[in-house]
């Protein structure tokens, strides 16, 4: 952490859900952090919250405004389009946001010699046979989100070896917390509209690696400053599965709603959808020393309860 003091520091879609997490920390390291976020899914709120923090509303999308930035040491590339659906639905825009934006950010940090922090995704593996799933297992995404998330990748192990930046790669199981969107926060509000039904998309035996923001903030600030993690692509998990029937069965438990919410499933998973996400971590642990500490047993009903100041 010591090597972040005083560092000039860059977050793309730091307005956003993980950005927001990651922003808060680093204002306590260094007077010198930007937010580069077109709030497109992130919120003004969010910002407002980061003490010290100068925020530049634009776009990935623009490399002329990328390159007018102030000169930055570390560069953490969050920014994406982020919903699998969405992306099948809109491949280019998708492919601009996920692919070429992140070319964009590697042409700035060309420019400034920075260190690059990428966040990647389980959807680069898609529907993988081996699990729990290594690194090395490579590509087989099902998504074009996934396929994004591949090409931002592999432009960044191009920088790396071509131009030499120091690069990192994490890529992110399903992160929650307070502030998330997604499956638990999509249940919860279905929940608060009608407490008699749950429906889940799909047959809800697809089952996902739950990994909370908190821990996924300290693996990237480890990427960012560990001699070791330069050049690596490391998996961010808990290294558990839970299938989603489940985590509504713990949900309605802690809402004390188990025998009254009947739960229903659509049998149809939506496009690009993943059956199962299970991390294999002991790269991380091994090479990084990094261990997720919160566990979603332990977590959930502080979130549930969380969540109530946020509503
Ligand atoms: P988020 O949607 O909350 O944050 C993304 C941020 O990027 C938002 O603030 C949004 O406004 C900004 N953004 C989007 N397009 C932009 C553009 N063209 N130019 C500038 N800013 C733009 O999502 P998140 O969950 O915080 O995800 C952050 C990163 O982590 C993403 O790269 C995502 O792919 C990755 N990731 C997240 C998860 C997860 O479970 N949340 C899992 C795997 C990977």
């Amino acid at each position: 952490m010591g090597q972040l003091n005083e560092a000039r520091i860059f977050v793309t879609g730091g307005a956003g859900f993980i950005g927001f997490h990651l922003c808060k920390k680093l204002s306590s390291l260094t007077s010198n952090l930007t937010i580069y976020d077109n709030l497109s899914s992130g919120k003004v709120e969010n910002v407002k919250h980061i003490p010290r923090v100068r925020f530049v509303k634009a776009d990935i999308r623009d490399p002329k405004k990328l390159q007018s930035q102030e000169k930055a040491d570390v560069i953490f590339h969050l920014a994406a389009q982020v919903v699998v659906p969405y992306s099948m639905e809109n491949p280019i825009e998708d492919f601009e946001t996920n692919a070429r934006g992140t070319l964009n950010v590697l042409e700035k940090a060309r420019k400034d010699d920075a260190r690059v922090v990428f966040t990647s995704s389980a959807a680069v593996y898609g529907n993988t046979p081996v699990l729990p799933t290594p690194e090395s297992y490579g590509y087989s995404p099902a998504s074009c989100y996934g396929l994004s998330k591949v090409v931002g990748e592999q432009y960044c192990n191009m920088y790396s070896k071509q131009y030499g930046l120091d690069i990192t790669i994490l890529r992110l199981a399903n992160v929650y917390g307070p502030r998330c969107h997604g499956v638990i926060e999509d249940f919860l509000n279905k929940i608060s509209r009608n407490p008699e039904k749950l429906e889940i998309i799909g047959s809800g035996m697809q089952s996902r690696d739950f990994v909370h923001v908190f821990d996924v903030v300290d693996a990237l600030i480890l990427a960012a400053t560990s001699d070791a993690a330069v050049g690596e692509t490391f998996n961010i998990g808990f290294g558990k599965t839970v299938t989603i029937i489940e985590l509504a069965k713990m949900m309605l438990k802690i809402l004390g709603l188990l025998d009254k919410t009947v739960i229903t499933t659509t049998n149809v998973p939506w496009k690009g959808d993943i059956n199962k996400i299970w991390f294999d971590i002991s790269k991380v642990q091994r090479v990084l020393g990094w261990q997720p500490k919160i566990s979603l047993e332990d977590n959930l009903r502080e979130l549930i309860m969380e969540r109530k100041m946020f509503s």
